[in-house]
């Protein structure tokens, strides 16, 4: 057997605990049994940005760490890999290599382990206080799916009422190839885009500030490995080319969006601004939270090449998810962000390996570092959709924000925090930490 990401071991043990205590503290997004990955340096410095490993609320410095030679083998030469201003020659090393990095941390964090080695990695940790962080790969390619069939639902009712689920939505993980550029690490700020837009009942388009702005409540997928032009990675190998996840918001402009994509596609809609969590939660971390994903009988069922017994048997990941907003007044107010809607990953219509699987089905060639959004994640409860599009029909019904400010649309000054976490009896909690992007007046305001 291949080796594998979804299989459990030893690091997944809730009973670990870390020589670092903040990371067995209750409610902590980083114990030792997450050990994500992201890209730093030292807050305001002009040292190079290079990798880094959470342990509660330190950050492991990979650079350091390949220097002091506590981890040999495999493990040490992913940890070299790590020392570069992007993760892309990590992520080609492949699956062995992550997982040697993970289980060589894991081994001198545990608690009960003493010794040179432990003292030398000690050295090597940086408070996450005392960090900024940048986009953690050279992202070459960056493409967006629509894969939750409520979000479909609730967006096709307002766009097409009379057919709003087209017709190959159950056929295919439906996506566009979006922009790489704007892609930005949370604490990320952007001016409301300018657009052109088509009001109800004239024929005149107007040009303007964004006047419905919106975000999406999204899961970015990493690509660790890639695959050779015109080798499509088969469904059952899909996993092993995944490295890990992270929060993605995908901001939205919907007058502009909609006006614009027929019939091509969203453009400038949304390729003004994507705002990433730094923080790669490896696939291997995501392990214990897998569920068997499901496709019930009364539904099209999936196309040979999107059909697997081992994509039925753990497909799906059972991802808590939470959009809050804090808007000028609050952060005035000194209230915190008030908390819009709470989904889970598990109720997507298709798999994380269904959208590697179909991306690459024609021959396209994913590489290193290649980042998909899931889509809009949207549960299937009141409450539980990930755009404020879906919360406020349209605008029609605004939400109310916890000191009573209404939200039909988003504001300048607002700020959109997402976030994400695992918990499941027998296992320790992981999290995803934070996406948090702000909103400037308009270009030229
Ligand atoms: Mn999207």
């Amino acid at each position: 057997m291949t080796a594998s990401n979804t299989a459990l071991d030893q690091t997944h043990s809730e009973f670990a605990k870390s020589w670092v205590l903040s990371a067995n503290q209750p409610g902590c997004d980083f114990p030792i049994q997450n050990l994500p990955f992201s890209v730093f340096r030292r807050k305001g410095s002009q040292e190079a940005f290079r990798g880094g490993v959470a342990i509660g609320d330190q950050v492991i410095d990979l650079a350091q760490v390949a220097q002091s030679g506590c981890l040999d083998g495999l493990a040490g030469t992913a940890a070299a890999a790590c020392a570069q201003p992007a993760l892309n020659d990590f992520f080609a090393l492949g699956l062995a290599a992550w997982k040697a990095l993970r289980h060589g941390l894991f081994e001198l964090l545990e608690k009960a382990f003493y010794g040179a080695k432990v003292d030398a990695l000690r050295a090597c940790l940086i408070a996450q206080s005392d960090v900024e962080f940048t986009v953690p790969a050279r992202i070459g390619d960056y493409t967006d799916f629509y894969t939750s069939l409520d979000h479909a639902m609730n967006i096709g009712v307002m766009m097409r009422p009379d057919d709003p689920i087209t017709s190959n939505f159950k056929w295919m993980p439906i996506a566009y190839h979006g922009r790489v550029s704007s892609i930005g690490v949370s604490g990320q700020k952007f001016r409301r885009p300018m657009g052109q837009a088509m009001l109800p009942g004239v024929n005149v388009p107007v040009y303007g500030p964004c006047a419905r702005l919106d975000y999406e409540l999204e899961l970015g997928i990493y690509i660790g490995k890639g695959n050779a032009q015109g080798s499509p990675i088969p469904l059952e190998n899909a996993e092993q080319h995944i490295f890990g996840m992270c929060l993605l918001n995908d901001w939205s402009a919907r007058d502009i969006q909609f006006w614009e994509m027929a019939p091509l596609g969203p453009f400038l809609g949304k390729n003004f601004c994507t705002t990433i969590s730094p923080w790669i939660v490896t696939m291997d971390a995501l392990a214990p939270y897998r569920l068997p994903w499901n496709r019930p009988a009364t539904e099209p069922q999936p196309l040979d090449y999107l059909e697997d017994a081992s994509n039925r048997a753990r497909g799906a990941i059972d991802i808590s998810l939470e959009v809050c907003l804090e808007s000028d007044k609050l952060r005035t107010e000194g209230k915190g962000p008030s908390r819009l809607s709470g989904t889970s990953f598990k109720h997507q219509y298709w798999s994380i390996a269904q959208m590697v699987a179909h991306h690459t089905m024609g021959g396209c060639n994913l590489q290193p570092g290649d980042l998909l959004g899931s889509g809009t994640i949207s549960g299937p409860g009141a409450g539980q959709a990930g755009a404020l599009i879906e919360l406020a029909y349209g605008g029609t019904k605004p939400v109310s924000l916890s000191n009573g400010e209404p939200r039909g649309f988003l504001q300048d000054g607002d700020a959109v925090v997402l976030r994400g976490w695992c918990e499941k009896p027998g296992f320790a909690r992981i999290g995803f930490g934070e996406s948090r992007g702000e909103i400037l007046p308009a270009i030229g305001a």
